[in-house]
């Protein structure tokens, strides 16, 4: 099996039991590849050119492992909806580290794989339609800029899944920088044992944050680069309308990574407000609330690590609150300079803030296309909307605050160009080409995911693809498919 160039490593497997179960993925009956990702493949410098798609589809259900792995299924805790509870990989194993030519380290997981003693109630496995919209949306966030898990590979698995109905099975080949979450740190905070603490702060440290290494205030300083890093992903969330739908602690990554693709999905016309998920029946992970629980969540990591930031509790406490204290200012700061690059605008103006809260207003008003909006203001949108007077006038003082600060044209066009997707997955067409996928016709799905992989480029006929889903009656909902 070799010649595919597997160098695995499994520095996981070796931390102590309280980590993780030693586990391998339960064989499936009549495995069969429905999507590989031969150039994220490639990029992980292996070669699967060789194998045909049976080989492929055994390595890819967990029917025959690579050598040198030692799968494993992952302990953690995590607050769901805000209530703490121990979980742990109910239905995912590690393969272990896969390490490329360049010495990056990425774990290679395999989603759908079975039950282990984390499973509780459930069956270990995962349906088609999720796995492959984990796949596109994951796809579609790599390919707007925005640091995120990656997929590899979906394969059915032959057998049945029981859920609301009788679904196909599949597994999901997640690829990812490491999957310890805010909600590991709470599994070990939970068991109280402080040289675990301890160890998940230096392994993480290893893995993530090597600059830290001589540091003699590791867990302070973690906390801090995991401060920094989360707000940079949930600025670049709210700069494309992303909305992950299920922020729980054990969905948050301390890479910075988006992670756990479930009931996401992008925001059409503009409004603080909205949420997609079917079960966030009060809006919990709603659009405009994802900094504060981004906030809520790094809270809940600050805490796991109070006994190891100084010997003293209240210190403690005092260092790790006015770091969390510190995350509104930053988070506006990055948030203002977000915007001031989706308008292209340079320097600063007293009145920016204004400007740009006065086109949100406008947008929310008149149920206005997020996207959309700052293509038209890139010269590629001429939608009847952006002839009304009001936004004319907007688009005045916009043009007025462009000329400020030596600005150009050109150099207005480029960073505008670098900021706004022209193209997101838009909701009615993920849905259309899950649909088709499930009844076994992947040619939408690969046409979609072909267009989101360059969605800052112009791209011609794809016009159907940028207008939003249809007024309908029905509002657009998210299951939390497993
Ligand atoms: P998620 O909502 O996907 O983040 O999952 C939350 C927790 O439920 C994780 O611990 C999962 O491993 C577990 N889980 C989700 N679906 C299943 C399933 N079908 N079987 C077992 N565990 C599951
Ligand atoms: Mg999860």
């Amino acid at each position: 099996m070799n010649k595919v160039n597997w160098k695995f490593d499994n520095t996981y497997s070796k931390l102590s039991k309280s980590f993780r179960e030693l586990i391998k993925p339960t064989p499936v009956h009549n495995p069969e590849i429905i999507i590989f990702n031969h150039q994220l493949a490639k990029n992980l410098n292996l070669d699967f050119s060789r194998l045909n798609n049976e080989e492929l589809s055994n390595i890819f259900s967990g029917n025959v492992l690579p050598k040198d792995t030692i799968t494993l299924a992952q302990a953690y805790a995590g607050h769901q909806f805000g209530h703490f509870t121990m979980l742990g990989d109910g239905r995912a194993v590690l393969l272990g580290e896969h390490i490329d030519n360049n010495k990056n380290r990425y774990d290679i997981q395999f989603k759908g794989s079975g039950r282990t003693s984390f499973s509780r109630g459930g069956d270990g496995r995962a349906a088609l339609g999720p796995m492959l919209r984990e796949y596109l949306i994951s796809e579609a966030i790599h390919a707007l800029k925005i640091p995120t898990t990656r997929s590899l590979a979906v394969v059915k698995t032959g057998e049945k899944v029981v859920r609301e109905n009788l679904l196909e099975g599949a597994i999901l080949t997640r690829i990812a920088s490491s999957h310890i979450r805010v909600g590991t740190f709470q599994y070990i905070a939970a068991t109280q044992n402080i040289e675990n603490l301890n160890t998940l702060v230096d392994y993480t440290i290893n893995r993530h944050y090597p600059e830290l290494i001589s540091s003699k205030f590791k867990a302070f300083d973690l906390l801090e680069k995991v401060i920094q890093v989360q707000i940079d992903l949930v600025i670049n969330w709210m700069r494309v309308g992303f909305i992950h739908g299920v922020m729980n602690t054990d969905n948050m990554s301390i890479s910075g990574e988006t992670i756990d693709y479930g009931p996401c999905a992008f925001m059409d016309h503009y409004d603080p407000k909205t949420v997609f998920s079917s079960i966030d029946k009060f809006g919990r992970y709603a659009y405009s609330n994802q900094p504060p629980i981004t906030k809520w969540n790094l809270a809940r990591f600050a805490e796991c690590i109070i006994p190891l930031i100084d010997k003293s509790e209240d210190y403690a406490i005092k260092l790790a609150t006015d770091l969390i204290d510190n995350f509104q200012n930053i988070y506006e700061d990055k948030w203002l300079n977000m915007m001031k690059d989706k308008l292209g605008i340079l320097g600063k103006d007293k009145d920016d803030k204004k400007l740009i809260n006065d086109l949100l207003d406008w947008m929310k008003k008149n149920k206005v296309d997020y996207t959309n909006t700052f293509c038209n203001l890139m010269g590629i949108n001429s939608d009847e909307v952006f002839k009304k007077k009001e936004f004319i006038n907007w688009k005045n003082q916009w043009n007025k605050r462009s000329k400020l600060n030596n600005s150009t044209k050109e150099k207005q066009s480029k960073i505008m160009a670098e900021n706004n997707p022209k193209i997101i997955p838009r909701n009615h067409k993920v849905e259309e080409a899950l649909s088709e996928a499930e009844k076994g016709n992947l040619d939408k799905i690969k046409k979609l995911l072909s267009i989101l992989k360059n969605p800052y480029d112009n791209q011609n006929n794809i016009e159907e693809y940028k207008i939003p889903a249809p007024p309908s009656s029905k509002k657009y909902q998210t299951f939390c498919g497993t």
